[in-house]
């Protein structure tokens, strides 16, 4: 999974308007997109990774491996 998934701006159903940095609501730069900045891309990313590196504490680590 991308970590830009919440953006849903993929549709293009928005009477034309670009996608919106959604850390600042800043209209998107195109080296950028879907942020305006790389500042707000990191800042994104970092909280992205914040919650994938947020491991609940299971004690069965292999649930996900052992269901095949
Ligand atoms: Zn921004």
């Amino acid at each position: 999974m991308a970590p830009y998934d919440h953006d849903h701006s993929g549709g293009g159903k928005q009477g034309g308007a670009g996608p919106h940095c959604p850390v600042c609501k800043a209209p998107a730069a195109e080296a950028t997109k879907p942020f305006c900045s790389k500042r707000c891309a990191d800042i994104d990313l970092h909280r992205w990774l914040a919650g994938v590196y947020r491991v609940p504490t299971k004690e069965k680590p292999e649930d996900e491996e052992e269901k095949k």
